[in-house]
């Protein structure tokens, strides 16, 4: 018989942590949700405590937690506050796997935390990658912690790879282009950050949603994919592919390409990854082979996305500057949502941050907090004018 397999969701009120809540709530024989943790919305997190019995939760906000405690307490849930609590909540012995959907660099801390007291991780904050991966793979190496991708580009290339004996001779990165697929540069220049939110495909949080319509989101995925997979960045290519049925694709020394597909439902790469490696039933819409017609496949346009090449360009030269990237996009992103920019300036914040960063070749888990903080400002003054 199958053991259930304990939870902690770091980011339970987010997409991710919504749509892997009503996942488990779908397989409770096999799964359980048994940590919570938010931010600050702590009437979701209240709900979803008691919905899902949790064991306990935590709220990063620190004025909430007597609203969260006076809700729970009396349901014998546990209730924590504050940073620190995020880390130990993950670590619990009653915990089995740790999935991090928390967004930014925020999850790093408490993805190290859960790799070091032996957490299997199903993986769904990329930035933790993109700023540490060197350290975060090596560190799930030393304790043994397997990394499941949940990221849905990721998670297929995971399952094209099962059962395959021979390393990948390439990685295919699909994206959909996002919302600005088929506007000119100058409609892009005046984006409004309605019509950035409004992407085609997913349903996703904001942060996300802006690096989708920046195509930053693939440049982080490419970094993501490189550290999960071991391949050399001129090995991963990014294909535009509108329609998001391929999730993304695997091309071996005989010239095979395998690919994984499904109409776009992120509770399928959250549910292969909680489950693995068992597939479950899930009731997402199937493809209709005959209705769907034709896929389309484009090169993206490098003029109307430069965020591509500064990601490729940030993972060359290594060390710490794919850390300073990532921080200086969350900054200008930040900064967009808040009005404070225009869309095109995000690229050129960060290539700013990046080009004036220190270069540390191999930084240590210190350097990568101190790269992200100095950037992360160092952008954040260049909105302010
Ligand atoms: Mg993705």
């Amino acid at each position: 018989m199958q053991m259930k397999r304990r939870i902690a969701i770091l980011g339970s009120t987010g997409s991710i942590g919504t749509q892997a809540l009503d996942v488990i709530s779908r397989h409770p024989s096999l799964l359980s949700a048994e940590v919570l943790t938010a931010n600050s919305n702590a009437s979701l997190l209240i709900e979803q405590a008691i919905r899902h019995q949790a064991n306990s939760v935590v709220i990063a906000d620190e004025t909430k937690y007597d609203t969260v405690f006076n809700a729970l307490d009396k349901h014998g849930i546990k209730v924590f506050c504050g940073e620190e609590s995020i880390s130990q909540a993950a670590c619990g012995s009653n915990i089995d796997m740790v999935l991090t959907a928390m967004v930014g660099f925020s999850g790093l801390k408490p993805t190290i935390e859960a790799i070091k007291s032996g957490k299997a991780i199903a993986l769904a904050n990329k930035e933790t990658l993109v700023a540490a991966g060197s350290i975060v793979m090596k560190l799930a190496m030393e304790h043994r912690v397997p990394i499941i991708p949940v990221d849905s580009e990721h998670s297929a290339i995971f399952q094209c790879l099962q059962g395959e004996r021979s390393a990948p001779e390439k990685i295919i990165l699909t994206a959909s282009g996002g919302p600005f697929l088929h506007k000119s540069i100058r409609q892009i220049q005046e984006a409004t950050i309605q019509e950035a939110l409004n992407h085609p495909k997913w349903n996703m949080g904001s942060k996300v949603t802006i690096d989708s319509a920046s195509m930053m989101n693939k440049g982080l995925e490419m970094i993501e994919a490189h550290w999960l997979f071991g391949l050399n960045p001129k090995d991963i290519d990014i294909v535009v592919h509108p329609q998001s049925i391929i999730h993304s694709m695997v091309q071996f020394a005989d010239g095979s390409v395998t690919a994984q597909l499904s109409i776009p439902d992120m509770r399928l790469p959250i549910q292969y990854a909680l489950t693995y490696p068992n597939r479950q039933d899930l009731d997402t819409q199937r493809i209709d082979f005959a209705s769907l017609s034709r896929l389309d496949f484009l090169a993206p346009d490098t003029d109307k996305f430069p965020s591509i090449a500064i990601a490729y360009d940030a993972i060359e030269k290594g060390g710490n500057i794919p850390c300073a990237m990532n921080a200086a996009n969350e900054a200008a992103v930040q900064a967009f949502l808040e009005n404070k920019i225009r869309f095109p300036q995000i690229p050129i914040i960060i290539n700013k941050v990046t080009n004036s960063i220190q270069h540390i070749q191999d930084p240590s888990l210190e350097d990568i907090y101190q790269t992200n903080n100095t950037a992360f400002e160092m952008a954040l003054k260049m909105t302010t004018n």
